[in-house]
């Protein structure tokens, strides 16, 4: 099939549609929270990647190799907090509400994560977090394109 997998009516769709019209709701913990509390909520919500706020702005992010790490070799995760395995603000790859879904895709597979924080911007390090757009979503437009929905 190479060469010929174009479809205008997708690219059309991907470039023009913002990514917060297909993106899920994010799972935030807050600073000052445990390793131990971040891995319960991996668990209880059923995600892969979490985002640390920090008086309600994206401060972080927390993915299961994150986690993974810490838990090797340190034997008490209640006492360390998440801002101290967490990727930081000034690293973090994120999209603007209004971004296009064509845009955030090419994120993903630049910088090989598994999701991207939607966010608000009220100021430059004010991000206010609105929705997590991730691989599952990818998939789950292709479906949706294939099918005709
Ligand atoms: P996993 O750990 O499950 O393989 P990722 O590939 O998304 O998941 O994460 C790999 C690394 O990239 C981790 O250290 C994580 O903190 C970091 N990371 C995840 N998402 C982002 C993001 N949006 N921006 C910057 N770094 C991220």
């Amino acid at each position: 099939y190479v060469g010929t997998k174009t479809n205008e009516g997708l690219l059309k769709f991907l470039k023009e549609s913002p990514v917060k019209d297909v993106g899920s709701l994010p799972i935030v913990i807050a600073e000052g929270k445990s390793v131990y509390e971040a891995i319960v909520t991996l668990f209880l919500e059923d995600v892969g990647t979490i985002y640390v706020v920090k008086d309600s702005y994206l401060s972080g992010v927390i993915s299961r190799k994150d986690l993974l790490k810490t838990s090797i070799g340190n034997k008490d995760l209640n006492t360390i907090p998440v801002e101290m395995v967490m990727t930081r603000l000034s690293h973090i790859v994120y999209v603007n509400e209004d971004d296009s879904i064509y845009e955030a895709i090419s994120k993903i597979l630049t910088y090989e994560i598994d999701s991207l924080p939607i966010v608000t911007a009220h100021d430059v390090n004010k991000l206010e977090v609105v929705g997590r757009f991730t691989k599952t979503n990818i998939s789950r437009l292709l479906m949706e394109f294939a099918n005709g929905n």
